[in-house]
This record gives structure tokens, C-alpha cells and sequence, in this order.
């Protein structure tokens, strides 16, 4: 968890990674932000991906958080990333 934002925002940061289901992302789909593997967007949770990717903001700082060039917005995120992700996830 980050803290560096001056105004303390609660954030967490992430590496993308490969499962054997990443690429698998046919079509339109965005795919999960974290593996790229396929979502059901309508089912996913999601999360709000800033400081220009790698890093979420959890949503309870929804309202702390002021947009700048890095707010990527909102992406879903597999089931398995869900866990990853946790309470950033919504
Ligand atoms: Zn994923």
C-alpha cells in the first residue's frame, strides 16, 4: 500500500502478470487490467486504475481523489485478480 500521495489517498500497487489465461481476451473485451485474461465485464468487479497505470485507488478515496493526467479509470478484473485486489475492488 502507497502512501506517497500528498494527500495520503489509499492506494495499491500492481504488476501485470501471465496465467495460462492471459491473451486469451477475445473481441472488444478489455480483458482482467492485471492478467489480460477474458472478463465478463456485466459480472466483474472493478477497479480505478491512476498514476498512470500499475497502481489502484480504493474506493472509499473516491472522494478524496482528484483526477489528473494519470487517471487510467475504471477496468475490470478477473476472478482470480478479485482476491488480489481485494477491498480495491468493487
Ligand atoms: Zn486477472
Amino acid at each position: 500500500m502507497s502512501m506517497e500521495n500528498k494527500t495520503a489517498l489509499k492506494t495499491l500497487k500492481f504488476d501485470t502478470v501471465e496465467t495460462p489465461m492471459s491473451r486469451k481476451n477475445l473481441g472488444n473485451s478489455l480483458g482482467c487490467v492485471r492478467c489480460r485474461a477474458k472478463v465478463n465485464e456485466k459480472k466483474a468487479k472493478w477497479v480505478h486504475v491512476i498514476a498512470g497505470g500499475g497502481e489502484v485507488l480504493h474506493p472509499s478515496d473516491e472522494k478524496n481523489y482528484v483526477a489528473d493526467g494519470g487517471d487510467l479509470g475504471g477496468y475490470p478484473v478477473g476472478p482470480e485478480c478479485a482476491k488480489f485486489f481485494g477491498e480495491f475492488a468493487k
